[in-house]
C-alpha cells in the first residue's frame, strides 16, 4: 500500500529546525553579517544544510563544487562537514558577494578550503581544470542548471553526488504552463528531466526539503 506523503507544516519545520540542523552561531551571524550588507536572504536552510553535511560525510568528499554561492552560508556549511585538507570551489558571479565570502572564509579559518572562481560560472568553469571532483551543488540561476550539470558531470568522480537546489520550483514544479517565473520553473523542469536520462547518472530522487533537491550518483 502506498503511504500518503506527510505535509511539511509550520509546526513540523520548526521541529526538524530544531533538531536536524546544521545551523550554528557562527553561521547565524554570518546570516546577520550579510544581511547588514544588503545580501538577499535566499540562502538554504539548516534543515538542508543537515543533508549536505551528511552527504560530504557519506562519501568523504574532498572536492565540491558549488554553482551560486551568495554569501557562503551553504559552502561554509558544507566545507564544516570536510575532513581537513578538502576544498569548497565556489563559483559567483557578483563580485560583492564574492568579497565577502572571502572575508567569512578568513572568519571561519577557512581560507585554504574556500576557493572562489569570480565571474559568470559558464565562463569560470571553462576556465578552471578540476578533473576529480566528489560533489556537485548547484545553486544558481536555473535557466543554466542543465548547462552546469553538462559542464560538470565528467568530471565528477565515479560514485561522485550532483545535487540541484530548487527542484521543487517554488512549488510550481508540476504545472505545464508555468505563470510564475516562467523560465526559472522551465529551467528546473528541464534539468530534473536532464537527470532523469543521463546515461553517467544512476536514477535521481527528490528530497522535499527546503524548496526541494534533486540528487544523484554518478554510475
Ligand atoms: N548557495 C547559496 C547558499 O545557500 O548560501 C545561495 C545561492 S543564491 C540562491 C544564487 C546565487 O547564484 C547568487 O549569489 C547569484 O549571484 C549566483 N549566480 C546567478 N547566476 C550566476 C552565474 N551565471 N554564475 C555564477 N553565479 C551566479
Amino acid at each position: 500500500m502506498a503511504t500518503v506523503p506527510t505535509l511539511m507544516t509550520a509546526e513540523i519545520a520548526e521541529y526538524a529546525e530544531t533538531l536536524f540542523t546544521s545551523e550554528t552561531q557562527e553561521l547565524q551571524q554570518l546570516l546577520l553579517q550579510a544581511k547588514e550588507k544588503g545580501i538577499p536572504d535566499i540562502s538554504i536552510g539548516g534543515v538542508q544544510g543537515a543533508f549536505l553535511q551528511t552527504m560530504v560525510r557519506a562519501i568523504h568528499a574532498k572536492v565540491i563544487v558549488e554553482i551560486g554561492s551568495l554569501a557562503g552560508y551553504s559552502a561554509i556549511t558544507m566545507a564544516l562537514a570536510m575532513n581537513d585538507g578538502g576544498v569548497v570551489h565556489c563559483f559567483e558571479r557578483d563580485s560583492e558577494y564574492c568579497t565577502f565570502i572571502a572575508e567569512q572564509a578568513f572568519a571561519f579559518g577557512m581560507n585554504e578550503n574556500i576557493i572562489i572562481h569570480e565571474g559568470n560560472a559558464l565562463d569560470t568553469l571553462q576556465q578552471t581544470e578540476l578533473t576529480t571532483i566528489d560533489m556537485i551543488f548547484i545553486d544558481a540561476d536555473k535557466p543554466s542548471y542543465t548547462k552546469y550539470m553538462e559542464i560538470l558531470i565528467p568530471r565528477l568522480r565515479s560514485g561522485g553526488i550532483i545535487i540541484g537546489d530548487n527542484a521543487l520550483a517554488w512549488g510550481h514544479i508540476a504545472e505545464e504552463y508555468p505563470i510564475f517565473e516562467p523560465e526559472n520553473v522551465r529551467g528546473i523542469q528541464e534539468f530534473n528531466q536532464s537527470m532523469r536520462v543521463h546515461k553517467e547518472l544512476h536514477p535521481p530522487c527528490i528530497i522535499p526539503l527546503g524548496d526541494g533537491m534533486c540528487m544523484s550518483v554518478k554510475k
